[in-house]
């Protein structure tokens, strides 16, 4: 776009820093700098509410509140609870101390734990539940892949990033058994993708934490989930005297001659001039908006188009009865299920009006399933949740709903690990955030928190305050950590 193009209006807006996207990153990151750096922020959501891929809605016929879809908040989530923390709202969140998840397997409910051991030790309780549904040769067939976990620091990881995991764990000797009940469930459920379509360098990298870390434990909101971190970043940041504008779509960036970032023109012609700039989109968002500094961010902008989004499709039942007093539940990975992880809501959000059980599920890499009918997605998800709950097989089901989400995360494919940008940009005075970014995290909130806070340290230090607000990724443990490679601890 031509910059001479761009003329102004007595519309347009002067700001410090103008941040595009109203997800976790970009509002965890305005909430930050508003708040304890004095700027002025004005942020930018294209959508009509806050929250992005963790947004919330009020279901017209029920009332409830209902989220995108069921989320986890685990142990290890310290940037996201920091803001919490900060915002007034982690008394908010449900904790379930133990066990750490049921799982189904067949018939079976297996109850895992993660006691506060030593790690690998904290494994020893589920000993007796792998070894009733596979073999101690099953077992023993991923000694050399935990050898080298244990061992990987995070060079030698991202060096694995072009291998596909399936490959991976098939040339260290994985049996098949293996591979499918404990790899194909945990990796779907914790890095979204199958086996085949997922970087090995996220896979080690997530199995070295499971190896290497003990005492965490899952958390749910009470609260929709929106509720949590909106509000409140949204009150930081017009307490700061910033704006908030939703349905408002950044269309592009505005830059010197010299390649320094000035401002972003939105969709509706008006422009937001700040010194400093943070785009916390999902990566695919982010070619288009490239402007006026096409030329100097040309690689990071286009690498964004190279992740692939992980499709969701999440249903929510509502059942006059009571059918379970779980929280929340997984099926252990098989052939032809449509759903991971299932929520009994009316067991976590006590505030909700009604006693019957509102159940919540996630299909995850849902591509096949996208297509499939709201009636045939209800049949399937019911009949699986009375896998678990066979009270659901008879109970009247009151009201129900389907979110087809076309990106829950970027697929973390192979070769995309190491794709993943930093905040920093060949653009002077912008940055980027957002879940996919290089976090040394799996794509999730905690993800996008971090990369929130990491974002706000850099435009701080731009403005010559000092912000140290980024948590670091959680890291192995004693003995693990003894373990790895010397030369690499940080
Ligand atoms: C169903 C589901 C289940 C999940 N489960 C979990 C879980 O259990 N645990 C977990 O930790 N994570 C989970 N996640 C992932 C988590 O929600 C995301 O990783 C996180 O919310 C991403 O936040 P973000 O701010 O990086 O991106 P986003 O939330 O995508 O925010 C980016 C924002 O930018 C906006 N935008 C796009 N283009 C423009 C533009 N031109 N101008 C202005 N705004 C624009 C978008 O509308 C969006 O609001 C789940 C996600 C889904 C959908």
């Amino acid at each position: 776009m031509d910059r001479f193009a761009h003329r102004s209006t007595p519309e347009d807006i002067t700001a410090d820093v103008v941040i595009a996207g109203g997800g976790i990153a970009g509002l965890s990151c305005a909430a930050w700098l508003a708040a304890d750096c004095g700027l002025r922020v004005v942020l930018v959501e294209k959508d009509n509410q806050l929250g992005g891929r963790a947004a919330s809605w009020l279901d017209p016929t029920t009332g409830d509140a209902v989220d995108i879809g069921p989320h986890v908040i685990t142990s290890e989530h310290r940037n996201f609870l920091a803001l919490l923390e900060r915002l007034g709202t982690a008394g908010q969140l449900q904790w379930q101390p133990d066990p750490l998840i049921t799982l189904l397997d067949g018939g079976r409910q297996l109850r895992m734990h993660a006691p506060r051991w030593p790690p690998p030790l904290h494994g020893l309780p589920n000993l007796p539940n792998a070894l009733r549904c596979m073999s101690w040769r099953d077992l023993m067939s991923n000694m050399s892949v935990a050898w080298t976990a244990a061992r990987l620091d995070e060079r030698q990881t991202l060096a694995l990033d072009d291998l596909d995991a399936e490959s991976y764990l098939r040339l260290h000797g994985v049996s098949g058994r293996s591979i499918d009940w404990f790899w194909r469930s945990s990796m779907l459920a914790l890095l979204n993708v199958p086996l085949a379509e997922c970087s090995a360098a996220a896979v080690m990298r997530v199995f070295r934490l499971m190896l290497g870390r003990s005492g965490y434990c899952f958390g749910f909101p009470k609260v929709a989930l929106a509720d949590l971190f909106a509000p409140g970043c949204r009150r930081a940041v017009e307490a700061g005297g910033g704006q908030v504008h939703t349905s408002c779509a950044a269309r592009s960036l505005l830059a010197t001659a010299g390649g320094a970032f000035e401002g972003m023109l939105l969709e509706d012609g008006r422009i937001v001039r700040a010194r400093a700039g943070v785009l916390a989109l999902p990566p695919q968002a982010l070619a288009a908006l490239a402007g006026d500094a096409a030329g100097a961010a040309s690689d990071c902008f286009a690498n964004g188009a190279l992740f692939k989004p992980c499709a969701y499709v999440s249903t929510m039942l509502w059942f006059d009865d009571k059918l379970t007093p779980e929280r929340f539940w997984a099926r252990v990975w098989a052939e032809g299920d449509l759903n991971t992880d299932f929520y009994d809501l009316s067991n976590i959000r006590p505030q909700r009006p009604r006693t019957g059980s509102l159940i919540a599920a996630n299909a995850i890499h849902a591509d096949e399933a996208w297509t499939w009918s709201d009636a045939r997605l209800v049949a399937q998800t019911r009949r699986e949740l009375a896998e678990f709950a066979p009270a659901a097989a008879g109970a009247l089901l009151r009201h129900s709903r389907v979110h087809r989400i076309p990106m829950a995360v970027p697929c973390p494919a192979p070769g995309t690990e190491r794709l993943r940008p930093a905040a920093s940009t060949a653009v002077q005075g912008l940055w980027l955030a957002g879940d996919w970014t290089a976090t040394g995290l799996p794509c999730s909130m905690e993800s996008a928190a971090r990369s929130g806070a990491l974002a706000a340290e850099h435009v701080a230090a731009a403005f010559g305050r000092g912000l140290r607000h980024a948590l670091p990724a959680p890291s192995v443990q004693w003995p693990i950590a003894a373990l790895t490679h010397s030369g690499s601890r940080r």
